[in-house]
């Protein structure tokens, strides 16, 4: 095992070359906690890159990574099936678009509000700068819930969102996938109202499309399938692998169902998902069919799962999954979901590697707490990264009117998670922080955006 230094590199912003420019953004976003917070968390591991490379403190490009290039906020009237008239909230913030054009996913959750499209869009520049792909970052979404809802009302609600999003898109401007409520269904609604708008087939407008229509193979599979990739090649660097291990997932989305299939065939045992309702523990091994049946196909809840699984499973109604002794965590349903105590008892029951498969899920306590306790931490920015790594390969698929099977593509992707864990890796022993995977994902997706900004001169 590499030496692995527990000292956080906390760039105090209450004082220095920083202090001034964080405070600013606090007074220019009120009351948009999750920006502040993953604003706050890259600017703290930053200090060993400005200590070297002090030319990247000139010409307030810090502010200027801090600030969206532009931010829509829109009305999105639509009809229900009984006729009542509803007004949801969309928004589109194009963050950075130094390395290529706009990319990150689209949520629907009645959550979503401008300062979490904003922590999202700002986390999506520097992780799309890791993957290495000619990509910047955006993110956008809206406050609909589409739960309950019929495929005539989330198609409805999708062609208003649309009609107003189309003319800031196109494949060299802006390109939206999908997140949390929004998959394979709404992309099709989507890009249907795009076509019909603007007349044109340009395929490589959004990406996780159908296949027959210019999807990708893999695409589905890739942020789960990446983040598991990734933990292994965490788990190597300390000579283990996840054979044998006892794996415990969060979520029960997209990211969640192909982390544990992709977990599963490494040979590890995932023993659990979860839901807003609570969470399953399934000691006899996740059987990831009935799940993909139970929440792709029947649009269900988890407890129907465990339901169907009889005496194999538990489910404990509002409960987490942070309690069940494991050897590795993948929390995979949403921001903050992973708090100082949940790390404790993960701390305590065993665990030796957790990866972020969903966005900013780890607060930063727990962050600490895990840390401190020595634990392999691989961050969302680069342990999530498959998505939209492989989002970049159907925009390249699309340009070239090619079609990858999914072995190729699937190689493809475990090439490019090497490339980003190796790159976190290196640059976090390049700048005195062996083995913190924090401080080297953050560094070295910032170096990539901060070098293009620089060339491109003051925008
Ligand atoms: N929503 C995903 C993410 O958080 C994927 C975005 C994309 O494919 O553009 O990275």
């Amino acid at each position: 095992m590499p030496p692995f230094d527990q000292r956080i590199p906390k760039h105090d912003l209450s004082s220095g070359a920083l202090a001034p420019l964080y405070e600013q953004v606090l007074r220019r976003n009120p009351g948009e906690d999750e920006f502040h917070q993953a604003v706050r968390e890259v600017l703290e591991t930053l200090a060993p890159v400005f200590a070297q490379r002090p030319e990247y403190l000139e010409g307030k490009l810090v502010e200027r990574l801090c600030e969206p290039e532009r931010q829509l906020i829109f009305r999105v009237p639509w009809m229900d099936d009984t006729g009542e008239v509803h007004v949801n909230r969309g928004f589109r913030v194009e963050f950075n678009s130094a390395l290529g054009p706009y990319k990150g996913g689209l949520r629907f959750h009645p959550s979503v509000n401008l300062g979490i499209v904003k922590f999202l869009g700002f986390e999506q520049v520097f992780k799309n700068a890791l993957t290495g792909m000619p990509i910047g970052g955006g993110k956008g979404g809206s406050d609909f819930d589409p739960k309950d809802r019929s495929d005539a009302e989330v198609m409805r609600f999708c062609q208003s969102f649309m009609t107003e999003l189309y003319r800031h898109l196109g494949e060299y401007t802006d390109v939206p996938a999908g997140d949390i409520g929004v998959g394979g269904r709404e992309i099709g609604y989507l890009f249907g109202q795009y076509r019909r708008i603007t007349g044109r087939h340009e395929s490589g407008v959004l990406t996780g499309k159908g296949l027959s229509w210019g999807g990708a193979r893999a695409r589905t599979e890739a942020t789960g399938y990446g983040c598991v990739l990734f933990t292994e090649q965490m788990l190597r660097t300390r000579g283990r692998s996840l054979e044998g291990m006892r794996v415990v997932v969060s979520g029960s989305g997209n990211v969640a169902i192909y982390a544990a299939q992709k977990a599963q065939q490494l040979g590890a045992k995932v023993i659990s998902c979860s839901d807003s309702s609570g969470a399953v523990v399934d000691e006899g091994g996740l059987d990831v069919e009935l799940l993909q049946q139970v929440k792709e196909v029947e649009r269900g809840r988890i407890a129907e799962y465990a339901e169907r699984r009889g005496a194999q499973a538990k489910f404990l109604p509002g409960g987490t999954v942070w309690q069940i002794p494991c050897d590795v965590a993948l929390p995979c349903a949403t921001q903050n979901e992973l708090g100082e105590q949940d790390a404790v008892a993960l701390v305590n029951g065993g665990v030796q590697a957790v990866a972020e498969g969903a966005n900013m899920p780890t607060t930063p306590e727990a962050v600490r707490v895990l840390r401190e306790a020595g634990i392999a931490f691989g961050p969302g920015k680069a342990a999530n990264a498959g998505g939209v790594a492989t989002s970049a390969l159907e925009m390249q698929q699309n340009a070239s009117r090619d079609s990858w099977t999914f072995e190729y593509t699937e190689q493809r992707l475990a090439e490019i998670m090497r490339h980003v864990h190796d790159s976190s890796f290196e640059t976090a022993e390049r700048y005195g922080h062996p083995g913190d995977l924090v401080v080297g994902a953050n560094a070295a997706g910032f170096e990539v955006v901060a070098e293009a900004m620089h060339a491109q001169g003051l925008i």
